[in-house]
């Protein structure tokens, strides 16, 4: 017989996700008297945990590592009274009553309102050694990782709009980019693709995997082991950085059925000035709801905005009323 799951109800606000978004809204919330819990997912940290330097987050002029500058946005939470709760993965929500249950692999939580944070993952080739080299030369952001790459010469993978538009960026650095797609036809726009046809810094290799990422942690990427699909050839092609384009998944599986997605798994939020989903007290920001701007500041401030909304939310709600507010507060509640 299966143990009954611990039933938490001690958090008024819970975030899904502590990516610079979760860790923004659960900043805000607890600033606001609404110490929330974070259900920090299974990558605590989120993307920025598998980049190095990060040189693009206002406020560093020097730069930051990816995990260092997590550690201390989770840490200016914790300040304020955040909970961060790790490794505990949302399998299963249950937005249509109130208070919403959320249904972890580990227990079960009501709550007045959720921000989901849950982000994106970049779709990875699903090789050993393009782990190992995550940051060291293998890179699945361009605006982030580009400007390491000034004079180099660098591979691009993918055939969609996304590698198109990574490889003409790229090339703003790169002193040539390849663009490695497994395939003949490209699956890119026709604008994207003559975009990047006609730059003469770009070129093309068609029909064509990697097999193998070859380098190390301390000199870089070196060149790749290739196989031509066709002729089922394996050539060592040599290249000083991998840029990975073959699409983002959001982290929104958990919510199908109660939360309106788009046709790509995007949380839609139907009213422009709001970050509330299509259900009144539960809220979304971050790359799960963004796949055009994608960038940690971005992911900031969508995060900043949602425990606004939350908190406004609940007071409007009234729900504040049955809180132990400290003497005074009351009177925002109208
Ligand atoms: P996408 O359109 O799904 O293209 C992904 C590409 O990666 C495809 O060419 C695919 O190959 C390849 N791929 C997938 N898995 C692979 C693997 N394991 N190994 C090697 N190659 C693999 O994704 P996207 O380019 O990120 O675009 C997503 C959406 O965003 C699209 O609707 C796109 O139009 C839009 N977008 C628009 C812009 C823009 O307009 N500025 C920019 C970026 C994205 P196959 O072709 O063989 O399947």
């Amino acid at each position: 017989m299966r143990a009954a799951m611990e039933r938490v109800t001690d958090f008024r606000v819970i975030v899904i996700g502590s990516g610079p978004a979760g860790c923004t809204a659960a900043l805000y919330l607890s600033r606001a008297n609404l110490a929330p819990l974070v259900l920090e997912g299974l990558q605590p940290g989120g993307q920025l945990t598998i980049t190095t330097d990060v040189e693009n987050y206002p406020g560093f002029p020097e730069g930051i590592q990816g995990p260092k500058l997590m550690e201390l946005m989770r840490q200016q939470a914790e300040r304020f009274g955040a909970v961060f709760r790790p490794l505990e993965e949302v399998q299963r929500v249950e937005f249509t009553k109130h208070p919403f249950e959320i249904h972890t692999d580990q227990r079960t939580y009501e709550t007045d309102a959720v921000i989901i944070a849950a982000g994106a993952s970049a779709m990875q080739l699903g090789l050993a050694s393009e782990k190992a080299l995550q940051g060291f030369g293998v890179s699945y952001c361009a605006t982030c990782d580009g400007f390491f790459f000034k004079n180099k010469q660098i591979v691009v993978i993918g055939g969609g709009d996304s590698a198109m538009e990574e490889a003409t960026f790229l090339t703003k650095f790169a002193s040539k980019v390849t663009i490695i797609h497994r395939r003949e036809e490209l699956r890119a726009s026709k604008i994207m693709q003559e975009r990047a046809r006609s730059n003469a810094k770009i070129e093309f290799v068609y029909n064509t995997a990697v097999e193998e990422v070859i380098g190390t942690k301390e000199g870089g990427v070196t060149s790749l082991k290739l196989r031509n699909l066709k002729t089922n050839e394996l050539t060592e092609f040599p290249t000083q950085g991998l840029f990975v384009a073959i699409g983002h998944t959001p982290n929104t599986k958990p919510y199908e059925g109660q939360i309106t997605l788009d046709e790509r798994g995007y949380i839609v939020q139907p009213h422009r000035h709001s970050t509330v989903t299509n259900i009144q007290g539960i809220f979304a920001c971050g790359d799960a709801v963004d796949h055009i701007y994608r960038q940690a500041v971005t992911a900031a401030g969508s995060g900043c905005q949602a425990a606004l909304d939350v908190e406004r939310w609940l007071t409007h709600e009234r729900i504040t009323e049955r809180w132990d507010l400290p003497k005074g507060e009351e009177e925002r509640v109208d």
